[in-house]
């Protein structure tokens, strides 16, 4: 059985999956940079009914698109989209540009979502390598599950694609469900050179993936990242201008020694344009 043919029967039928609409793509896109792709539907929903059209986007007021993005964290991922579709309107007649190298001037695209975004208007023949398509892929063709240069990932890719569109969403989906980080190898349909090692070794083959520790601080003897405490900040000042003791609060043990660490993350937030910081702190 080919990939595509697993596809055919087993596709997660998401309910934006066969949308042209370049603006829904880019907010999908966007959006699905650091939620689950099975999560942002709802997210979608409400942002759409507040701005429906790119163009109701670029003219609405920053503090707005802010609230709008609730839930989905990274504020300034809302910030960049903002950017990007007053820069859409302004400088491509409200279209998205031809180009990866044209996508990646805009703020917040890299080059992932800049591929995928044209695969998925344009069937663009150029591959989006993500971490699923390198999982999937890498273990398929090389039959381990290590690293393989982008540039060979890629020239492989494009020679076995045939409609860009369908390739990337099949991937995307068989990651999802059957190859995912601990493979489902024993009821895979697929030829795949590394099913042999995964059955023989089983987990002890698999790479172990060191995970970050993100900036942060002690919160109550627990370590809390700085991300945390940005989404606490943004929440208060949802609800209006606040005094500098004010946004104490968002520590749960603050102490003055917590003062300059305060002071850092209310700056870096001023310095995205997403606050002012003053005598007060309020929202751009
Ligand atoms: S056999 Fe296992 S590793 Fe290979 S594609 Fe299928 S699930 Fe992934």
């Amino acid at each position: 059985m080919s990939l595509i043919e697993w596809y055919q029967e087993n596709k997660r039928d998401l309910p934006w999956c066969h949308t042209t609409s370049e603006y829904l793509v880019l907010l999908i896109e966007v959006m699905s940079q650091q939620t689950q792709i099975s999560r942002v539907g709802k997210y979608l929903e409400r942002f759409t009914a507040q701005f429906p059209t790119l163009h109701d986007l670029a003219s609405a007021d920053q503090r707005d698109v802010i609230i709008a993005w609730d839930g989905l964290g990274y504020n300034s991922r809302a910030v960049n989209l903002h950017k990007t579709a007053k820069l859409l309107v302004d400088k491509y007649k409200g279209k998205l540009p031809g180009t990866v190298e044209d996508m990646l001037t805009l703020p917040g695209i890299g080059p992932y979502t800049a591929r995928s975004i044209l695969v998925f208007t344009r069937n663009h023949h150029d591959i989006a390598l993500d971490v699923n398509m390198r999982r999937v892929w890498t273990r398929r063709l090389h039959g381990h599950d290590g690293v393989v240069k982008d540039n060979v990932l890629r020239e492989q890719l494009t020679s076995i694609m045939q409609d860009p569109k369908t390739f990337h969403s099949a991937t995307m989906d068989f990651a999802n469900m059957i190859c995912l980080p601990k493979p489902k190898c024993a009821q895979c349909p697929l030829t795949c050179r590394f099913k042999p090692v995964y059955q023989l070794h089983g987990g002890n083959v698999l790479r172990k993936r060191v995970k970050k520790v993100e900036k942060g601080v002690t919160e109550n003897g627990k370590h809390v990242p700085n991300r945390i405490f940005r989404g606490r900040i943004i929440k208060l000042l949802r609800s209006g201008e606040q005094t500098f003791e004010q946004l104490t609060l968002v520590k749960k043990d603050y102490t003055k020694n917590d003062q300059s660490w305060l002071i850092k993350l209310l700056q870096k937030l001023e310095s995205e344009n997403k606050i002012v910081f003053g005598d007060t702190v309020r929202l751009q």
